[in-house]
């Protein structure tokens, strides 16, 4: 194998930026995994980004796989989507009232995603989940909810359980904090069990309100459903009348433009939405048939309001990024760049002796250090963590940011181009082959 690294990264100044940023803000950062904990290391500190380019603070430039987690998907500071924010944001920033952009964003949802026939906007993926599973509870008047290990649902408490994502990345099992009666209502069983659900549903007759789940997961890596297993849930909670759930804050316009229900043609009741809605403004959702959505006030009795929910800054970032992907070609262009991706990826670390498996669905993909298969998060655990930080590191050295954690997905945009990809294979044939 080949000598040590000779590139240097100079991050002085994020290092210095976050020696103060750990005095006045708790780890240093607005959410966990932007903290590095599990890579190690200290965390970049960005400037500005552009399409597929992000910028740290000493002026280092990656090509970007995070894209803010998910929002990004038509390339970041897209400047279509800038216009139309300045546009709106001289006309009014917040409303705290109706403004006609919510209808339309509204009608984009609906004509889009099977399930949608009402949408209520909030103002992040954790409010649509936290609001989701209170409808839940309410229209069928059940309390307990099903959720899969290693999936995340946003930080409220019912999903505080066996989560993904930061939760997985710091091995937190569960937050303290959390009512235990309200923990206590929420049963976890793996992803990819159709018979640990069976079993939870034989145990608990009448008491299930619904099956909360991303369809595709991305807050363990990423990790796609077996055939037939979204259809399976769809029939066995038919069968118990208790609702299902897709969480598509993530996989909603990315697996598709009608998000992972389009795609495997299984549709839930109840569908929550966000990142890419919001075109990186903070924008959520959730969504569902008429008579379920009318349970929610002032329609029905189900209180849930917000402040900025529906801003109208953000409904136009949202309506600007969803017409982009309504252009012909992108989802494909999208697929074929990330087929490309990982296929690279994965001969990269093979071919240098690496146990590695991965895949990718459109614009999300992940690659895992074990031989696979990964069907759950508790097979995700199997992977060689220590390995995946040298790659992070090795990664970032090389110009390429990657999800901080082995436990996220990776993203692509219409922004990324088919040499940004072959660049990207390239670096990683590089610093694979540095890893003993
Ligand atoms: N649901 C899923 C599937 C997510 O991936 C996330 C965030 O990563 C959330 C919910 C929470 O969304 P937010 O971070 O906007 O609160």
């Amino acid at each position: 194998k080949a000598v040590a690294s000779e590139r240097r990264l100079c991050t002085q100044r994020s290092e210095e930026i976050m020696r103060d940023a750990v005095n006045v803000m708790p780890g240093g950062v607005s959410s966990p995994v932007r903290a590095f904990r599990s890579v190690g290391g200290n965390p970049i500190v960005f400037e500005s980004t552009k399409g597929s380019k992000i910028v740290d603070v000493d002026g280092n430039e990656y090509i970007d796989y995070v894209l803010s987690f998910g929002p990004s998907v038509v390339g970041s500071a897209n400047d279509e989507v800038i216009e139309a924010v300045s546009t709106q944001a001289r006309k009014g920033l917040s409303f705290g009232a109706p403004s006609y952009l919510e209808n339309q964003l509204a009608h984009a949802i609906i004509d889009a995603v099977p399930s949608a026939e009402m949408v209520r906007f909030v103002s992040s993926g954790t409010e649509a989940c936290i609001s989701a599973a209170r409808l839940m509870r309410a229209y069928t008047g059940r309390e307990k909810i099903i959720k899969m290990t290693g999936c995340y649902h946003g930080h409220g408490d019912s999903f505080l359980v066996s989560a993904g994502s930061g939760v997985a990345t710091l091995g937190l099992s569960d937050s303290p904090g959390v009512l235990k009666s309200v923990a206590s209502a929420t049963i976890v069983v793996p992803y990819n069990n159709i018979e640990a659900i069976r079993e939870v549903f034989r145990k608990h007759q009448g008491e299930i309100a619904g099956v909360f789940l991303e369809p595709v997961v991305g807050n363990s890596g990423f990790i796609e459903p077996l055939p037939g297993y979204l259809a399976e849930l769809r029939e066995i909670t038919k069968q118990n009348g208790a609702l299902l759930l897709f969480d598509e804050v993530m996989t909603g316009f990315r697996i598709s433009y009608g998000g992972a229900q389009s795609h495997f043609d299984v549709t839930p009741d109840l569908t929550t939405l966000g990142k890419v809605i919001g075109g990186g403004y903070p924008v959520g959702a959730y969504a569902g048939p008429r008579h379920i959505m009318e349970t929610v006030a002032p329609a029905g009795p189900m209180y849930q309001a917000g402040t900025l929910s529906g801003s109208p800054v953000g409904m136009a970032a949202g309506l600007k990024t969803l017409e982009i992907l309504r252009r012909p070609g992108t989802y494909e262009y999208l697929q074929r760049i990330t087929q490309r991706l990982v296929e690279g990826l994965l001969d990269a670390a093979r071919s240098n002796g690496h146990e590695a498996c991965g895949g990718s669905l459109y614009s999300m993909f992940g690659m895992f250090f074990t031989k696979g298969p990964v069907h759950n998060f508790e097979d995700a655990k199997k992977s060689d963590t220590e390995k995946f930080k040298k790659f992070h590191r090795g990664m970032l050295e090389e110009g390429v940011y990657l999800a901080p954690s082995q436990f996220e997905a990776g993203f692509t945009s219409l922004a990324h181009t088919e040499d940004d990809i072959e660049r990207t294979i390239e670096a990683a044939r590089r610093v694979l082959a540095r890893i003993p």
